[in-house]
């Protein structure tokens, strides 16, 4: 490419005097085809990204799993890329993991303390918005998959949804304040039939934003929902586990598929673990990020998440305002000495 540029150039500085006008056309062409490339590199993102939500999924249970050969779809995603560990530094529930996943920013910016203590994430600070502000909203679909005892799910691409928005502050019905409230309150009945609902739905918006970037979350209560009903560890649990990474085989599938296997990010991460043979997650800050990411290079806290996708999207993360909490799991970091 850089020969093929060189030749170009060289080519245009030997034109004859009399080719002037020609010269000066297929400058002219030069620079608005470059200025066009950079202008779309930044209007279009090259990738797809998905993030997987594996709900109280913590990462001794992942190790334990992936040593027993349970786990062959997260295996196969962690050998393109790594499983690194990721640790909550705050109360290790719902509300307060997904909302900083989502945004990057500790409970004193989002508000969501746990799952009684909570607000609205204050607009344009999640993961969502700040794709939708940068590329627009012709050039990335952005959508929610997430598991709840209604037949709820998310596309903010559809038109004929007339659900309200997300992260509305002044919808008292948004995400924050009615989802993830609702997935604690998941009851086992509308389990299995949410879990079969969401994954068509998955899938259709896959095939729908086949030919169109997009950056997709697909949440999973099933172990959460497990550990709570039969208790850490039990059976139930660890076979919820082994069901979610066959969920995730078929999104690798469907990606082969509609042929965007090789140019779709997947990121797997849970919210927190669980305490051990409990039926609670009182006290579980350990979880993980695993993924077909070759440039992820460290392990962090559960802040880095947002930053790092953030990053590989291109933005600069020094110029994002509030400053966020985390940092890019991209890059080197060394925490200071105190
Ligand atoms: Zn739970």
């Amino acid at each position: 490419m850089k020969m093929r540029l060189n030749r170009l150039l060289a080519t245009l500085i030997s034109l004859p005097a009399r080719t002037a006008p020609k010269r000066l056309l297929l400058c002219g062409l030069l620079l608005f085809g470059a200025i066009a490339f950079l202008l779309g590199a930044e209007k279009k993102p090259q990738f797809n990204l998905i993030l997987v939500g594996w709900d109280a999924v913590g990462r001794d249970d992942i190790k334990d799993a992936l040593a027993k050969n349970q786990l062959p779809h997260l295996r196969r995603l962690i050998e393109k890329g790594s499983l690194v560990s990721i640790d909550v530094l705050h109360f290790s529930d719902t509300t307060a993991g997904w909302a900083e996943i989502f945004t990057g920013y500790g409970y004193e910016i989002t508000g969501a303390f746990n799952n009684s203590e909570y607000r609205e994430i204050p607009k344009g600070y999640t993961l969502f918005e700040r794709l939708q502000e940068r590329f627009g909203r012709e050039n990335i679909a952005t959508g929610i998959m997430a598991i709840l005892p209604t037949d709820w799910t998310f596309t903010d691409d559809d038109p004929t949804d007339e659900r309200p928005p997300l992260w509305n502050p002044a919808n008292p019905d948004s995400i924050i304040n009615k989802g993830l409230i609702s997935f604690s309150a998941r009851s086992a009945d509308e389990f299995d039939s949410s879990h079969f609902r969401t994954n068509p739905k998955t899938m259709a918006f896959l095939e729908k934003y086949r030919n169109m970037p997009f950056f997709l979350f697909v949440h999973t209560k099933m172990v959460d929902h497990f550990g709570h009903v039969n208790g850490e560890g039990s059976p139930e649990h660890r076979d919820a586990l082994v069901r979610i990474d066959k969920h995730l085989g078929k999104i690798m599938a469907k990606l082969k598929e509609l042929h965007l296997e090789k140019k779709t990010l997947i990121y797997v991460t849970s919210d927190h673990g669980f305490d051990k043979k409990r039926q609670n997650h009182i006290s579980a800050p350990r979880v993980f990020l695993a993924s077909n990411d070759p440039k992820i290079i460290r392990g962090g806290e559960q802040a880095d998440i947002a930053p790092t996708i953030l990053d590989r999207y291109g933005f600069d993360l020094s110029k994002i305002e509030p400053p966020l909490d985390g940092r890019s799991l991209l890059r080197r970091y060394k925490k200071p000495k105190w």
